[in-house]
């Protein structure tokens, strides 16, 4: 089992014997639920524009098969190793079972710095990388989505790559796609809109009025900018965000409108505002009542947690907490309200089992049935949570983790050894 290293890794495993310790799974069942069933790991030649070829290396982990195909994001991103594509998928499949998806974890994704590449290079990598990975996946085996560093384009081109394989079209292999390429109405956006439904959940139980609230975003992607928006809508004032180009803070609050444009025309928050130019290690630490993390895995750890200044830590990123910091956070529970990353950004992976739903029946939703689907689902594990805090005096990640691994390990234990 060596081959599944790394601090990401080492994290996931770490929440898994707390969860494990807590549910009293014996011993000799604990590696079958932790480890994966399937590795892959691929190389992805790539043309470059200036006439010279490069090998880029790729991965996809499945989890486990026990509740039907397998389910996760690609990321591409310059430091991936398969320890921490590994720690994805298996956070993947504590997060399916907990909203109850018909899935079980999955992980891919390149070591690749997406900035670097060209459109034209980005399109090969994307296409080779599929076109890898075609034994491996399928509607009913393994469906992919977007995670950090790839986006609708991409699944767009998994998808024609596939599709052109098969020689029909095949929608229903990767979500996340665009409507136009048989995505649905409302994926983009499900992932922050999520986080910001529950955040507004934990608001209500706590009387935060989130009218001239606050809140700091670290991130600027999919989810941070989504995140961001939301919040804005209902009244909150952004008063910090940081994505890896800048970090801004301005205790006022920042021009929302502005910001967005800026971003829609530069990609990034460089160069927006030298006047709101803030530390970035300083950012998470500064006073608010939501803060969402929504960028990179292990940015809170023992010392960040003892400094956090929030009053809701609505996790949008995965893995943004070190097992180390939630002890600090356990002693803090009092003063800070954690939504766990595996439930607050889990309206990603619900809206992308509304697409994969649709394009299986080819019967498609108004974006109004999305929203109160997506919803629904998530009241249903935020409620299921806090009623499992309550009777069992545990923490919020813990209430959570201990819901997604004991339905894993129950069909585990029904089925046999097999998925
Ligand atoms: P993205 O690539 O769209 O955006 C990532 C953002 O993080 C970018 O703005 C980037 O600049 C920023 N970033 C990178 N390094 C940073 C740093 N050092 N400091 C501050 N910001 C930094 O990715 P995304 O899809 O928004 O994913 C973000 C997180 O949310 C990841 O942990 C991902 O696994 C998780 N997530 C995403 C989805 C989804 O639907 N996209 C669903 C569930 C969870």
């Amino acid at each position: 089992m060596s081959i599944y290293t790394g601090p990401v890794f080492e994290m996931a495993r770490k929440q898994f014997v707390v969860i494990a310790d807590h549910l009293e799974i014996p011993e000799d069942e604990r590696d079958r639920l932790l480890y994966p069933k399937r590795a892959v790991t691929v190389s992805v030649p790539v043309h470059r524009d200036d006439g010279t070829t490069a090998v880029y290396q790729g991965y996809r982990v499945q989890h486990h098969l026990t509740m039907g195909p397998t389910k996760g994001g690609t990321r591409f991103s310059a430091n991936l190793d398969i320890g921490e594509v590994a720690a994805l998928a298996i956070w993947m499949s504590w997060k399916c079972a907990l909203v109850g998806l018909p899935y079980g974890g999955a992980k891919g994704g390149v070591t690749v710095d997406p900035p670097s590449l060209s459109l034209r290079e980005l399109e090969g990598l994307s296409r080779r990388y599929m076109q890898e990975m075609i034994p491996f996946v399928g509607p009913h085996t393994d469906v992919m989505a977007p995670d950090m560093g790839t986006n609708e384009q991409v699944m767009a081109w998994f998808m024609d790559t596939y599709s052109a394989y098969l020689g029909h079209t095949v929608t229903e292999i990767v979500t996340g796609k665009p409507v136009a390429a048989g995505g649905t109405v409302g994926r983009r956006e499900a992932t922050g809109r999520g986080v910001v439904h529950l955040a507004m959940r934990a608001a209500e139980l706590l009387q935060i009025n989130p009218s001239g609230a606050r809140a700091i975003v670290q991130g600027f992607g999919n989810v941070g900018a989504v995140a961001a928006a939301e919040l804005a809508a209902r009244g909150v004032k952004i008063v910090g965000v940081s994505d890896h180009t800048a970090c801004l803070y301005d205790a006022r609050g920042l021009p929302m409108e502005a910001l967005q444009k800026h971003v829609a025309a530069r990609k990034v928050l460089a160069g927006f505002s030298a006047e709101a130019a803030f530390d970035p290690g300083a950012l998470l630490a500064q006073p608010c009542e939501f803060l969402v993390p929504a960028a990179l895995e292990r940015v809170i750890d023992a010392d960040m947690a003892k400094r956090l200044n929030c009053r809701i830590l609505a996790e949008g990123a995965n893995g943004p907490t070190t097992p180390e910091a939630d002890l600090v956070l356990d002693g803090r529970r009092d003063e800070i309200f954690l939504i766990p990353d595996i439930l607050c950004n889990a309206g990603g992976v619900v809206v992308s089992y509304f697409e994969w739903v649709q394009d299986l029946q080819q019967l498609f939703w108004e974006e109004a049935e999305v929203n109160q689907r997506l919803r629904q689902i998530l009241d249903r594990a935020f409620n299921a949570m806090m009623a499992r805090v309550g009777r069992e005096h545990i923490s919020h990640r813990t209430a959570a983790m201990a819901a997604g691994v004991e339905k894993v390990f129950a069909a585990k234990k029904i089925r046999g050894l097999f998925p």
